[in-house]
């Protein structure tokens, strides 16, 4: 179940720059032309970029242009890091331009939807609020602590550090530490128990639980019956993290996104549209930390 990928230039329509890039694979629409799946264009990444800028509707949007040698069609992709257009080494800039123009609606609609969802930085200070469960945890920091301890209590998050009192970038270093190490040891046993509810609800053996620290997935699955989750998938409401274990779960039987695979996440899970969604569209939420 994949994130979206951090990308490069950060600009919204006003030339403003925007925080560092949302997740969630970003928008993605694509000219009729089958792209070319070679794994060696994949790999060696793209053979030239540039920033450039176009007029949409009478407003300038700047886009990063990126030509692979062998890529047909031209390809245009929006998300919290701007508009990103693929194209071949070859493709004259007239065609590209045109194929922009024709689909300057979509651009502009996806580029303003996008411009609500920039991730704010995560402050590490006392009273600063991160979420945990859903629920929003304040921040109460000590320094000069002689050992680490984090505890929860309530709404509030306690977290003894031993960075110097006054040390401001020490103590916030130690604090995101601290806090995720904290994050991923609840992340397990909670995991794996609703993991394991659901697999004997449906019939299914249940699978190994492992945390992953990634960033651009909330989990995924093997087929040696191994499923990771991401800590960060702690930051959701229950039943988010809900859908993202009968996601993974739905893999043990479908190893695919098939109609098949979804008819089995809606058997396990009969809201999952709407957590998707509510996933999909609060991902810049889960990215500050
Ligand atoms: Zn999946």
């Amino acid at each position: 179940m994949k994130w979206p990928n951090f990308r490069l230039p950060l600009f919204d329509l006003a030339g403003t720059a925007i925080q560092p890039p949302p997740a969630n694979g970003g928008d993605l629409l694509r000219s009729k032309i089958p792209l070319l799946k070679s794994p060696a264009s994949k790999s060696t990444g793209a053979d030239e970029s540039d920033e450039r800028t176009i007029a949409l509707d009478g407003r300038r949007v700047d886009y990063k242009l990126v030509r692979r040698r062998g890529r047909r069609g031209v390809g245009l992709k929006v998300n919290g890091t701007g508009m990103t257009v693929s194209a071949s080494l070859t493709t004259p800039i007239g065609a590209i331009e045109d194929m922009i123009g024709k689909n300057e609606q979509w651009v502009l609609r996806k580029l303003g939807e996008w411009s609500h969802r920039k991730i704010t930085p995560q402050r590490w200070e006392t009273g600063a609020t991160i979420f945990y469960m859903g629920e929003p945890l304040t921040l109460m920091i000590d320094a000069g602590y002689t050992r680490v301890h984090v505890d929860q209590a309530g709404p509030h998050l306690f977290v003894r550090i031993k960075a110097a009192l006054g040390d401001a970038d020490a103590i916030a270093e130690q604090s995101e530490v601290a806090v995720i190490n904290w994050i991923k040891r609840q992340a397990l046993p909670y995991l794996a128990q609703r993991a394991f509810f659901f697999a004997k609800l449906h019939n299914l053996t249940p699978p190994r639980v492992f945390i992953s620290s990634a960033n651009n997935r909330w989990g995924s699955c093997n087929s040696r019956r191994e499923i990771r989750f991401s800590w960060r998938l702690m930051k959701a409401r229950p039943a988010l993290i809900d859908y993202v274990v009968c996601h993974e779960l739905s893999h043990l039987r479908q190893m695919n996104h098939s109609a098949a695979f979804w008819q089995e996440v809606e058997r396990m899970c009969p809201d999952y549209a709407a957590l998707k969604s509510e996933l999909d569209q609060n991902d810049h939420r889960f990215r500050a930390f």
